[in-house]
Order: C-alpha cells, then structure tokens, then sequence
C-alpha cells in the first residue's frame, strides 16, 4: 500500500485558497518533471526536464506547450511561434522552480509552480497537472512522503504540522527545534544506550555456560538508572512543552458579579462576552484564546458555581465544574468591595487542590473584603480594577510566572518534547526501565530485563517512526493540510 503510494506523482494548491501575490501548485514524483514538460512552455523553449536543479524558469502554463510547434529551421521566429502558441493555449504566466530528486523536500522530483495568486488560475493549473496523470494528493502527504522516502522521522513530520499551527513565538521557536531534529537525537542516543545494554544482556543469556565476560547487574543497573533519568527528565519538560504548544487551559472563576466577563473582556481587550450587573448573566461558559508573552491560554469565563434554578443553569454549572475539574489554573475572582460571601468560602475550598490566582476585583470601589484571610490562603493575590482595566498586567505576569517558574513545572533544561504521542510514548519506555531496575533490585532473571528493554525500544521506535502502521500515519498525517 505504501509502497504503490509512492510510485505516483502527487499534486496540490500549496498555499491558501483565496486572492493573493502568489500561489503554488507543487508536483512530486518521478514523473513531476515530464509533467511539467507537457504544460510548461518557457521563454527560451526550453524544457523543464532539463533544468538544473534549485533553478526557476519564467514561462507559462499553456494547454498544450507543443501544439504548432515549428521546425528548427524557424528557429528565428520563436518568439513569434511563442506568442501565437500562448494567444491560444494561455492558462496563466509563472515561474517554475525544479527541485530534484534526492535532494528536495520529498526526496524525489519537485516542481513548484508559481502562478498568480487567485482561485481560477490555481484551480485550472491544478485541474490541467491531474489531467496529464498526476494524483491530487491527500492532506499532508508531502511530508508523509519526506518520513517515508526516510528524510525525516516521524516527530520531525509531527514538527511540521507544529511549525504550521504555531501560536506563539515560543511555540515556533519549538517546532523548528523539533524540525532540526534535537528530540530525535536524544531518543536516538537513549536507543542506542538500551541496545548496548541489551546485546550485553542476550549474550549472557544465549551462552550462559561459554567463556565470555559475564554480565555485571551491578553495570547494567547503573546503565540503566542513567537512561531513566533522562527519560525522567524529558518527561519532567514535557508539561511545559505541551504549555508552548498547546496553551493552557484557564478557568476564570468567582461568585455572580465579581466582574468574571469584565475581567475576561479586559484580558481580551475587545468586548466579547455580555457585561452586565444582573447576577448570573454569563449563563452559559465563554471560551477564548489569547497569548500571554508568547503562551497561548485559552480562558473560559464559567458560569460560576451557584444554585441553579433550570435546567440550562444546572448544564452551564455541570460544564462548568468540568472545565475547572481539568483547568491547568484557576483564576478565582473576589469583589473587593465586599466582605467575603459564603459562596466565595465554598469556592476557595472546592478549588483546594488547584493552582489558583486569587484576585480582588474592583479596587476602584471602597475595599471591605478581609484580605488578610486570602493572603493566609493564596501564594498569590492581585489587585484588579476590570472595569478601570487597573493592573491586569500585573495578573499577566503572574500567569507567566507561574507556567515558567511556578507551579506549572519549570524547568532550567531545554524543552524537547511538547507532543502528546510523543509523552505517551516516553512515559511506557520509562516505566519499562523503572521496571527493569526493579527487577535487577530483586535479583531476577536477566531475561526480565531483557524483556523490559526490548519493549521499551519498541515504543522509542514508534516515537520516531521506526516503526509505524498505517493507522497511525493516517491519524498524523489527516490533520496537515494539503500541500503539505
Ligand atoms: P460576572 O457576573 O462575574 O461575569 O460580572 P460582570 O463582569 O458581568 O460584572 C458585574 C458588574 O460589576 C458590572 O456592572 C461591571 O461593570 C462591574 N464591574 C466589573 N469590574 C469592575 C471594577 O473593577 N470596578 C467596578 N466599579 N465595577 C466593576
């Protein structure tokens, strides 16, 4: 199925749908370059299948690049025989870039066509390349291409696809990291440190009675303690790594009228959701991305913990209770012009085990609430004024604080690992080697051990694609775009 998979050319729009300078329409495959060559009429009439590559080529894109084509003896008048082949043949004026085969994005044949952004022009050019043989190729399969033809591995694939989606500098700066390969050659260097470990071991297993060095458990532990520690410790960075690239999930919270909306407005700079002074208004949740100094937090403003009086305010409640059940960080809101309520006591305890920012609201207003007893409950407690957007910095850095040095695991050590396949994958292999050191402990058979380190080695191979099935590509792979 692969394998046939890569025997045809693919084709695709490479850049988005929609009027701009310029659009791409990108060719791989072995028959990319005599494709070009049926459509590709360049200035100088040469043909595109015997360009260098890394060159472009000015030309255009006609039906039928050969039709009246005059003898050599007319040499002289190619321009002529140009302009009359292009009056009736003309799809759109380009330049062709030839990227060849091995050394390409794919690591086969690429041809790239630059043609005049807009729907028609692509689509038509697109249209005629699927005309002359080539396939139109599903999401992501350029890539898919570049893992299978052995370009990349699959977390750099998976890199890609971040690289695209990035939010944020910071997630940027992690995608192309991962592009460069830095995961891959951590795993990599563990993977080549369990199989020193285990040919060791199945030596002293295969011929145990033969006049070989014997293993020493006492080294394969030790070996082993210092895989485990790096895996730990990739492990460990991976919270903050999944931070940058998925954002964290905020929850703002507090009894009806703390100023929840306005607080979310004022984040948000932009009214969105409904401010008002009617208790309970915010029925329902409101959900929001924003990027603090480069981490990409998705709010949701809850409706807040009260008694509901319908069915609609008992869901909104329920749906409530789930987002904050799963929140990475509670922003948990009091009216500062206000003594503490019963409401605002039941929150503070049901959120015990939560990272929370306790913020006054409405320091604008004159200050009743005892704020002695929140800062006796709170590492942090902020001074707000929503409506007078008063201080919401200062509640900015105290959420950037907290994902990089706080509570939401800081680390001093480069994040490698942010993709939540690839922390799946890190976190079996770990807990095999944790295994292995357990069993080396209690002086069991090195064939356990073995065992462990073999399995541990099969996720580190599906980690970087080593190892695969198709469902998995699939999965990958159907969340790219096309063209990529
Ligand atoms: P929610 O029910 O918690 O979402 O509260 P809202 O954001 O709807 O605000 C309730 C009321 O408090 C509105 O009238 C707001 O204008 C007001 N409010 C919000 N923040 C402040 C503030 O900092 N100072 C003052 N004086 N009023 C505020």
């Amino acid at each position: 199925m692969i394998s046939s998979q890569l025997n045809d050319t693919i084709a695709a729009i490479a850049t988005p749908i929609g009027e701009s300078g310029i659009g791409i329409v990108r060719l791989s495959g072995k028959n990319a370059l005599s494709t070009a060559d049926k459509i590709f009429l360049s200035k100088d009439g040469k043909k595109p299948s015997s360009f260098k590559t890394y060159t472009t080529h000015y030309g255009w894109i006609v039906y039928s690049p050969q039709s009246k084509v005059h003898s050599p003896q007319q040499e002289s008048e190619k321009l002529s025989t140009i302009d009359y082949r292009l009056s009736t043949n003309i799809i759109d004026e380009v330049i062709l870039t030839v990227m060849r085969a091995p050394k390409s994005y794919t690591k086969e044949d690429i041809v790239e066509i630059n043609c005049h952004g807009g729907i028609v022009a692509l689509r038509e050019v697109l249209d005629l390349v699927l005309m002359k043989g080539c396939r139109l190729a599903e999401p992501g399969e350029f890539t898919k291409r570049a893992f299978l033809n052995g370009r990349i591995d699959l977390a750099q694939a998976e890199a890609v696809l971040d690289i695209i989606r990035a939010k944020t500098d910071a997630a940027l700066r992690l995608g192309t990291q991962q592009l460069k390969g830095t995961l891959s050659t951590q795993i990599n260097k563990i993977r080549d440190a369990l199989l020193d470990n285990l040919s060791l071991l199945e030596v002293n297993i295969d011929f145990p009675d033969e006049q070989i060095d014997t293993v020493n458990p006492k080294q394969i532990y030790e070996k082993l303690k210092t895989i485990n520690t790096r895996l730990e410790s990739l492990l460990h960075q991976a919270k903050q790594g999944r931070i940058i690239r998925e954002g964290i999930n905020a929850v703002i919270c507090g009894k009806p009228n703390v100023g929840k909306s306005s607080l979310l407005n004022a984040l948000l700079k932009q009214e969105r959701s409904i401010v008002t002074s009617v208790p309970g208004t915010t029925r329902d949740t409101i959900e929001e991305a924003i990027d603090i100094k480069g981490i990409p937090i998705k709010i949701v403003d809850t409706a807040g913990i009260i008694e509901p009086k319908d069915l609609i305010e008992k869901k909104a409640i329920q749906r409530s209770r789930r987002y904050i059940a799963s929140a990475d960080l509670v922003i948990l809101l009091f009216d500062g012009s206000k003594r503490l309520a019963k409401e605002d006591e039941m929150l503070i305890n049901k959120l015990k085990q939560k990272t929370t920012l306790a913020i006054i609201n409405k320091i604008d207003l004159k200050q009743k609430i005892q704020r002695h007893r929140l800062l006796k409950r709170f590492n942090y407690v902020i001074d707000i004024s929503a409506k007078k957007l008063k201080n919401i910095h200062l509640l900015e850095d105290a959420i950037v604080n907290l994902v990089y040095n706080g509570k939401l695991n800081a680390s001093s050590e480069p994040i490698m690992v942010s993709n939540f396949r690839h922390i799946e994958a890190l976190r079996a292999a770990q807990k095999l080697i944790a295994e292995a050191l357990n069993s080396l402990d209690n002086k069991l058979s090195l064939e356990f051990i073995s065992q462990d380190i073999k399995e541990a080695l099969i996720y580190l191979d599906e980690l970087l694609g080593r190892k695969f099935c198709e469902d998995l590509l699939d999965r990958i792979f159907s969340d790219f775009c096309i063209g990529k």
